[in-house]
This record gives C-alpha cells, structure tokens and sequence, in this order.
C-alpha cells in the first residue's frame, strides 16, 4: 500500500492532467528548471484576462528558453511596453507557443532581429518572419528569460495559442507538470440584490457574508435573508506548492439547491472578448479596493464564452418563505477544490436605509452615443462605451476636468477636448493634457493638438487638465565617465529621464553612425552593446538625444575610448 502513495501524488497532485492533453501535443517545458507558477491562465487582470501562465526564474534573469516543439519563428516583437522582447514559434501540429518578457534571444535570432533594428534604427520592432527562415528543432535554445516590457519582476510569460484563430489556450492542459496540492483560497462572499425591490439582509446593495469553516473542511456561510433576484460574488485565490503568490482560480461553479447554475472554466478565450472582464468583476469595488470580485452572474454588456453553463444568467429567484442552498465551488487545475454553502431564506424584510441612485444631469444610455458641452471643453462617448446606463458626474472645477470618478468601467474610448483659445500661441507647444492620478500627480495622455483645441482619446474616467512641460529631459553616463578607457566594457549605459510629460523618443549615434540602444523604462536606463561593433575606431565619439512628449530636447554628447 504504502508504494502506491507516489502514484496517487502524481495523478492527483499536479496540473496537466493527461485527460485534457490532445493528441499529437508532446510539448517539453520551456524552461529546464521545476515550473512554478507566478500567474495563471486567465487569472484576472486589469482589463484583460491573462492569456498564459508566468513561470517563476528564481529571482535571476537569463534562463535559456527552448522551443517546445519543432516548428518555424513566426513573429518577433520588440517593445519597451507589454510582451517586452517577445518570440512566437508556429508548429506543425496546429499551435503557436509565445515567449515574452525575454532579456535576449539566442545568437542566429538575435542577430536576424538587430539587422532589422539596425535597417529601421529603431530598438521597437515587430517581425513576422516567412515561414522557414528561422526553423528549430524541439528543445532548440530561442532565448534567454528576462524582465523587459511590463513585467515587475524577472519571469518567463509562456502560451500556447491554436495557430489558426490566435485564440490562447490554457498551457497546463499540455502536460506541463506543475505540483499543486493546495486548495483555493476563500478571501470573501458576497450577495447583490439584482433587480429593483430585490434585497440582500435588508440592504438594496452589495452585502459581504460572514462564513466560516466546518469540520469536514468545506465553509459555511451565514444564512442568508432575501427576497427577490439576487446573486453572488467571491474574492479567491489559488497557490501552487513552493509558491507564495497568489494566482487566479480555474474553474468556479454554483449550485443552487443541487442544479448548476454557473460553470466559468478558464480553458481558452479570445482576445476580442477579453477587455469584457470588466463586466465579470465587480467593477466599482475593484476602483475602491484594487481587489477582485467575481461575480457567479451576468451581468448585462457581459460577452463573455467562457461559461460551460449559464442558467438564468446565474441569477437566483427568491421567493418568500422558501429556503435554498447555494454551493459555490472554486477549483484549480491539479483538482483541489473549496466549497462553500450559504443557506438562503426568502423573506421580504423593510430596507435598513434607503439610498437612492444619484441622479445627474449626465445620463448615458450604453447602447446611444453621448456628447456633453461643459465651460472650456466637451466629451463625446460613442455607443457602446459603457456597459450599462449611467449618471455622469461630470464638472468643471478651475482648470481641472472632473468626468466622474474611474469608478465606471468603459468599453471604448471616449474622446475629450479643451479649448485653448486662452493660451498664448508660443505656450501652447509645451502644454499637454494631463490625467492627474490617485496622488493628483498629472501623468502626460497622448495630446492631439489642432487649432484652438487639444484632444485626448482614453477608456478611464476621471480627472484630467492641462499641464505645461518646459524642462528639457536629463541624460547621464552610468557606467563610465567622459574621455575614459573602455576598452573591456561589453556594454555602454546611460540614465534618461523627463520630469513631467515622460519621455517620446530617444537616439544614439557613435563616431555618425545610428547606433542600437535598448531602452528600459522601468530603471531609465539606454544600453549599447559593444558587440555590435559599430564605430570600431579608438576614438569613439558618441552623441544622444532625448525627446519627451512636448518637444523638448536634450543632446549628449562625449568622446570614449576603445582600443
Ligand atoms: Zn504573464
């Protein structure tokens, strides 16, 4: 008995279930260490889904990453934003296996990839390479783990997308092995009255439930007094073993007196779909609280495909003298589940207090387009901004912008625009629209300007005004000094940064030759490689120019020498 403890281990104690696993999909890892997760497939972000899996690399960079199957280089981005230096390969059996936050690809991709960097002197570039120009073998060395684009910490970011519709699929339903025997987190439940009249404990709003954990290790919850349609939310996480970050949940259910209600399973979704998230979380309570709520309904403007089943939309008619019993159930993918009951009992009781929808002179309609006229500038939403119907707060206070507060989530972009008849002419270069965040700092928005009117297009309510940029952005050597020796440098690196509009453009030359310099936004810093051996002379006269978002510039220059 004791020999067959190992073989249950394995069956039941890790992701990849064979029984998920297509055939024909013998992929190996795309790293060479043990697979720890710091993020799941379709764990929730903001405004979309996340569309892999983030492999922890031991806190280091520089990790080699091999190809998991044979197949051809199909798409190389570079971007200092998002995917970072990011590798897609297409294989033969119908997938595509993306590679991002990379620090470098191998020799032959790297050097395919600077030609073109070099040919469009530019460090931003994207590729899609013919098909056989850059052909691997299974296990072929492609790249080396990194931390570029929007990752905060150094991290493989790994999916598989089916080739044919890019939609990306959940990667451990490949036989990846990742060990988990830890069930899902519970964080919080909570019950919405949905319908007007409808009431959770005498509240015609979100109410959080008390629960607690029973002796057969499933959670209680307190009961429940309701009356009318209603439904239900939860805050959770999942932990994989070895791991202390929290990551998102697999699959979550509700049953309501033993019939499915709700099956979400994050197995694949599309991309057109997943900004629809908005909808699935409770919104307004994720901009207060920078924390999730799942909602186990849906709610309306939600278009969301991964449901396996929906009945009633999730929601939950209660009628009065009746009890019910509403199970959710939230599970990871190795089969670790938690289970929590909240008995429910219908009765109609008087509302604590009664709070009323603010009404506004602002009304949207989601499915109509609405423009409104306010002192020095106007806003145009177009149809479909807005998941549902809204009172705007919208006001004019000094020269600030007030669109409500980042509380509504937006579909589309929304377009704003100010009148800057009153800024003399020769200021009006310097002046951008700014979006002042939670600390009221202004952060620059990409500023259209024409005539008396500068515009902005943006997806997030909230305070905007115009600001003025006149200081020029600073450049600094880092790692040498003026008229030194650098003979056994590899690299050359400089600090660059902008005090308020933010930096737009930047470019080095050595001895008048372009030069490539990768830009790091997240430590400010430019970097050329030596080995790209340009400007081979001694005498290495290098000059940089920096640009930020309203035309100021400044230019470095300094002689280096190399022997
Ligand atoms: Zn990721």
């Amino acid at each position: 008995m004791r020999k067959l403890l190992p073989v249950i281990v394995f069956l039941f104690g890790y992701f990849g279930n064979a029984q998920y696993k297509p055939e024909g999909t013998e992929f190996r890892p795309p790293l060479d260490i043990p697979i720890i997760l710091a993020g799941t497939f379709g764990e929730l972000r903001s405004n979309h889904f996340h569309a892999g899996v983030d492999i922890k690399t031991q806190q280091r960079q520089g990790l080699p990453v091999f190809a998991i199957e044979e197949g051809t280089v199909s798409r190389i981005k570079v971007s200092h934003w998002g995917y970072g230096k990011a590798l897609y390969i297409a294989h033969p059996n119908g997938y595509t296996s993306v590679y991002a936050h990379l620090q470098k690809f191998s020799p032959e991709i790297e050097a395919y990839i600077k030609e073109l960097q070099y040919r469009k002197q530019s460090y931003e570039v994207e590729t899609f390479p013919e098909y056989g120009t850059l052909t691997l073998e299974k296990g072929d060395l492609i790249a080396y783990t990194g931390n570029t684009g929007g990752s905060s910490g150094p991290h493989l970011h790994f999916e598989i997308r089916n080739s044919l519709n890019e939609k990306p699929l959940n990667p451990l339903h490949y036989g990846f092995e990742v060990r988990d025997a830890t069930n899902p987190t519970l964080q919080g439940v909570y019950a919405y009255p949905l319908s007007d009249g409808s009431r959770v404990n005498r509240s015609g709003r979100r109410v959080e439930l008390s629960f607690r954990r029973q002796a057969d290790g499933t959670y209680l919850a307190d009961t429940l007094v309701a009356a009318g349609s209603i439904g239900f939310g939860v805050r959770a996480f999942d932990r994989q073993d070895m791991a202390a970050n929290r990551n998102g949940i697999y699959k979550l259910r509700q049953m309501v007196n033993g019939d499915t209600y709700t099956d979400l399973e994050f197995a694949s979704f599309s991309f057109g779909e997943t900004r629809y998230i908005n909808t699935l979380i409770d919104y307004p309570y994720y901009a207060r609280n920078r924390s999730r709520i799942m909602k186990c309904y849906r709610d309306s403007g939600n278009r969301l495909s991964m449901y396996n089943s929906l009945v009633r939309d999730g929601r939950i008619d209660i009628l009065e003298g009746r009890t019910y019993s509403v199970e959710l159930e939230l599970s990871d993918l190795a089969g670790n589940s938690t289970r929590l009951t909240i008995p429910v009992f219908g009765k109609r009781e008087p509302l604590l207090t009664d709070e009323e929808e603010k009404r506004t002179p602002y009304y949207v309609r989601a499915d109509k387009p609405a423009s409104f006229q306010l002192e020095g500038a106007q806003v145009y939403f177009p149809a479909d901004s807005f998941y549902e119907n809204a009172f705007l707060d919208l006001k004019v206070v000094g020269d600030t912008v007030e669109l409500h507060e980042p509380v509504l989530p937006l579909h589309r972009n929304f377009t704003l625009t100010f009148d800057v008849s009153s800024i003399p002419a020769d200021q009006r270069r310097q002046t951008f629209i700014a979006r002042l965040d939670r600390r009221n700092r202004p952060q620059y928005v990409r500023t259209f300007r024409r005539g008396n009117s500068f515009s902005m297009r943006s997806r997030e309510l909230g305070h905007y005004t115009l600001a003025r940029d006149t200081t020029a952005p600073k450049i600094s050597p880092r790692n040498f000094k003026a008229r030194q020796w650098l003979t056994n440098y590899r690299y050359l690196s400089l600090r660059i940064s902008d005090d308020l509009s933010g930096i737009a453009e930047y470019s080095a030359r050595l001895n008048g030759k372009w030069i490539l310099m990768e830009y790091e936004p997240k430590t400010r810093t430019l970097t050329y490689n030596f080995d790209d051996r340009i400007g081979d002379a001694r005498q290495c006269e290098l000059e940089v120019t920096v640009t930020d978002n309203c035309g100021n510039e400044t230019t470095y220059a300094t002689t280096v020498f190399r022997r």
